[in-house]
């Protein structure tokens, strides 16, 4: 039997081709188009469509939906974790964070990640398979459909590492980021990366005008390697490099995240030495305090560490905020909730 064709991950010049290989008028394609972009999870409800149509889309495609499996509030900010689920049992986590913006989800693209960062709950858990362009739409559309809102930002920072998923992400990009799709506009989409250099690199030859973040995390090499084994295949004299061309190629500024890990990399030496080495670029600088994984070992650098390290850095001009952490109270750190109901013995 032939495959199933995954029809909310094409796009609508391929939906159009699709719709007339089979025999039918272009113009459905845009019917059917504007039903996915409803956020429709079956072809029945695809009301104008002649019976003989939906007949063929039922035996030659899928439509792709996130099931909630778990949903956990934050009693402090209302954040919201949740815990979907994909027709073959894989399960991955979405966190939904009101701003006083709006709304920003944080997705995943992966089912685990093969990356192994030593801090990541995601990391510990290993990896099962990719996600496709249409399950990271599915991520938003449950979300929506759930709480009854519009988000308007999405991150890339869930569990998985997009770049090492390239083709699906870059597709959810472009779904995303276009009129026929979710409408988002590309700048307010933000893509998280521990350091994939030759897949920056691609990316900024995209120019496709989202966000960059790269997990930085360390100082220089040598402690690097020791949190990240990525930092092994790309040092990081290439990848601030990549960083450099990403912002000539696209205008846009670079965010690097680091983790505040207690007596890891979070000395006045090496705040000194990351100033030292960030002040030639235009970015930004996240502190997040670690989020101590069960089982790693890692603690929280202390307050008056985190703001020490902060004004360091400021002191090279080089821009930086401690990152308030939302729905501390339901692991919202992506990947624990997942990690949980695995040894749980749940899916
Ligand atoms: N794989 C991508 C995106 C997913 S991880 C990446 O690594 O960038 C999203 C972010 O959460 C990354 O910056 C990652 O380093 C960070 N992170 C993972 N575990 C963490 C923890 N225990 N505490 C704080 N940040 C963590
Ligand atoms: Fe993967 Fe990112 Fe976690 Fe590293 S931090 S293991 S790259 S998800």
């Amino acid at each position: 039997m032939q495959a199933l064709t995954d029809i909310k991950s094409l796009y609508p010049q391929e939906l159009e081709a699709f719709v007339t290989d089979s025999g039918f008028p272009r113009f459905r394609a845009a019917q059917i188009g504007g039903w996915l972009q409803k956020g429709v999870n079956s072809f029945d409800e695809m009301r104008n469509l002649p019976a003989d149509l939906k007949a063929h889309l039922k035996t030659s495609c899928y439509i792709s939906v996130a099931t909630i499996e778990k949903k956990q509030v934050s009693r402090y900010d209302k954040t919201v974790k949740y815990l979907f689920s994909f027709p073959d049992g894989e399960c991955v986590e979405s966190v939904l964070m009101r701003y006083h913006h709006g709304y920003s989800i944080c997705i995943s693209t992966q089912v685990g990640c093969k990356m192994g960062c030593t801090f990541c709950a995601t990391g510990k858990s290993g990896y099962a398979r990719d996600l496709t362009a249409s399950e990271m739409l599915a991520q938003i559309e449950a979300a929506q459909r759930d709480e009854g809102i519009r988000i308007s930002n999405v991150v890339l920072m869930g569990m998985g590492e997009p770049l090492d998923n390239f083709d699906n992400v870059v597709r959810f990009l472009r779904l995303a980021g276009s009129e026929q799709g979710l409408n988002l506009g590309m700048r307010h989409i933000t893509l998280s990366t521990c350091g994939i250099v030759p897949k920056i690199d691609a990316l900024a030859k995209l120019k496709l005008q989202i966000n960059l973040a790269v997990s930085l995390h360390a100082p220089n090499d040598a402690i690097r390697a020791r949190t990240m084994p990525v930092a092994r295949a790309y040092p990081m004299e290439e990848l601030l490099r990549a960083c450099r061309d990403y912002f000539d190629a696209t205008g846009r500024r670079v965010t690097f995240e680091y983790a505040l890990i207690h007596d890891v990399n979070d000395t006045d030496a090496h705040a000194h030495e990351l100033g030292q080495r960030l002040k030639p670029l235009h970015c930004h600088v996240n502190l997040i305090p670690v989020n101590a994984v069960e089982g790693t070992g890692y603690h929280k650098s202390k307050v008056q560490r985190q703001q020490s390290f902060a004004n360091i850095l400021a002191g090279y001009g080089v821009t930086a905020t401690v990152r308030r952490t939302l729905g501390s109270d339901i692991d919202a750190s992506c990947g624990q909730l997942r990690r949980k109901t695995l040894k749980e013995g749940g899916k």
